[in-house]
């Protein structure tokens, strides 16, 4: 009789789900260990949470950023009053952001049953090293107090990350917040500080203005989103500033602590502000303890991520690692390719090792700023060799009619062959614009291919074709002058 293989999957996110799915569709006898939920903290707390959340702060913005320019009028308050004329229910909106994530848990958690995929509720672990056939034992402490021991000929480890705590900032679920708890507001904060100007703290901090409260953001660095391209980030803090968002650079937080119904948040340098309210945004810590790694002979960093290679194998044989819970890149999209990949591997089909030079990512605050393949940093640290030209959105006729102010499109391709290796789009939307440029990038495709294909007019996607049609016209100027 043929051999089943039997995998068991610690963690149902999206490294985890994902594979799931696949490793079902290519015969193999599945089981899914999950303590939280299927969706894990993407679904339910961090991903579609947030994006919900976003969905709503967008409408204010736009509304607020550009009626009175559009024409629109307001009969109650208007343009000259200072009163603020379109509020939230900030009940009202949580409820409905947990809503949608209790229902796209269920909706998951339907195709993987469908799929014939086995679902466990509890906390699974590693059961020491491997057996004489080559099989591992996986413990599961269910829900119910009860214990099960699986075996299984492969397991893939897809347990994320939960968010960081400061020592002296532990949060309490009213006051001092992480961004797994803010969904429980009813009301909306009317100061709140944000610690921590990475992508989380910055999607809040925008959020939040948006949605009305005061808000500051303590940042430790020179200026917001350190991680993504300078010029995009200083856009945003620009934008932050224009809109009356305290903007802190510098500033280091240390501590937070409740005086009252207020919140005090004491910096390095000894400044102390204070909110409301204050959201922890300083980062995450991976999901690695408890899971029996060292006996089982899977490696760590410092940090606590398991090491894995391209195709998602751990040090230990037959124990795959997908997602947050490795470091690789903090994604959803990269936690289901990484997974994906580890049961295409662990089961003999077509495999390409993971890329992250074509992975498309976006910051989800207005305008968004999406990015794909090489950066700026990485043409100025010469790890590749690429012209660049960037386009203000200022001159892009749709987005003077949509009353766009701010943005911009970069592109950035190889001087002789004009393949298009990377670029960043600064807009609203921008999460939607970048698609052209991912195109571009997977396929290498030229300047000259983006820019003669059609694009709508007007739109702003037709900033990307003429980004692409001065790139070309720089690529001949430099190469007569090189001849
Ligand atoms: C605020 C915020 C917003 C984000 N927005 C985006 C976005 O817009 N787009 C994007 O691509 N990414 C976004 N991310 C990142 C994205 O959420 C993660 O990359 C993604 O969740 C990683 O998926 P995962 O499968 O590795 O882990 P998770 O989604 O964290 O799932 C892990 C699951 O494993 C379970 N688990 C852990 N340990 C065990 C155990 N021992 N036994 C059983 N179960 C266990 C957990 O309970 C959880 O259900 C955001 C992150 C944050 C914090």
């Amino acid at each position: 009789m043929e051999h089943v293989t039997r995998i068991v999957i610690i963690g149902g996110g999206p490294g985890g789900y994902e594979a799931a799915l696949v490793a079902a569709q290519l015969g193999a006898e599945v089981t899914i260990v999950d303590r939280d939920g299927l969706g894990g903290a993407a679904v339910l707390t961090d991903c579609v949470p947030s994006k919900t959340l976003i969905a709503t702060a967008e409408v204010m913005t736009t509304f607020d950023s550009s009626y009175e320019e559009l024409g629109i009028v307001v009969a109650d308050g208007g343009p000259t009053s200072n009163a603020r004329v379109v509020g939230v229910d900030l009940g009202k909106v949580n409820r409905r952001v947990k809503r949608l994530a209790v229902a796209q848990s269920h909706d998951i958690t339907q195709s993987v049953t469908r799929a014939g995929v086995t679902l466990l509720r509890g906390h699974g672990r590693l059961e020491g090293g491997q057996a004489l056939d080559g099989s591992r034992g996986v413990i599961v402490d269910l829900v119910d107090g009860e214990t099960q021991e699986l075996r299984a000929d492969v397991v893939l480890l897809a347990t994320g990350t939960h968010p960081r705590e400061l020592p002296d900032a532990a949060p309490d679920g009213e006051r001092i917040l992480t961004w797994t708890q803010v969904y429980d507001l009813d009301e909306l904060p009317d100061e709140l500080i944000v610690v921590g100007s990475g992508v989380t703290g910055a999607e809040f901090a925008g959020a939040y203005q948006a949605l009305g409260s005061k808000v500051t953001l303590v940042s430790s660095r020179d200026r917001v989103l350190p991680g993504e391209d300078p010029d995009a980030a200083t856009v945003l803090e620009d934008v932050f500033r224009r809109r009356g968002m305290n903007v802190m650079s510098r500033s280091r937080a240390e501590a937070a602590r409740r005086v009252g119904d207020k919140v005090e948040v004491t910096l390095s340098d000894g400044r102390v502000i204070t909110g409301s309210h204050c959201l922890m945004a300083v980062g995450s810590i991976p999901n690695s303890e408890g899971l029996g790694l060292d006996a089982a002979g899977v490696k760590t960093s410092e940090s606590g991520h398991i090491k894995v290679d391209r195709v998602s194998r751990t040090s230990a044989p037959g124990v795959y690692a997908a997602g947050d819970c490795t470091g690789v890149l903090p994604l959803a999209s990269v936690a289901a390719m990484q997974g994906r990949i580890a049961m295409y591997h662990a089961l003999g089909d077509a495999v390409a090792p993971l890329n992250l030079k074509t992975v498309s990512s976006n910051v989800f605050t207005d305008p968004e700023i999406a990015t794909v393949g090489y950066s700026a940093a990485d043409v100025e640290c010469g790890k590749m060799d690429a012209v660049c030209v960037k386009l203000p959105l200022r001159s892009n006729p749709r987005a003077k009619m949509q009353g766009i102010r701010d943005g911009f499109v970069k592109l950035f391709c190889r001087p002789g062959t004009g393949i298009v290796v990377g670029g960043i789009v600064v807009a609203p939307r921008a999460s939607e614009l970048i698609h052209p440029i991912s195109l571009a990038v997977d396929n290498n495709l030229t300047v000259e291919q983006v820019a003669n294909a059609f694009t709508v007019y007007p739109s702003v996607s037709g900033s990307i074709a003429e980004a692409a049609r001065q790139l070309h016209v720089r690529k001949r100027a430099e190469g007569a002058e090189g001849s």
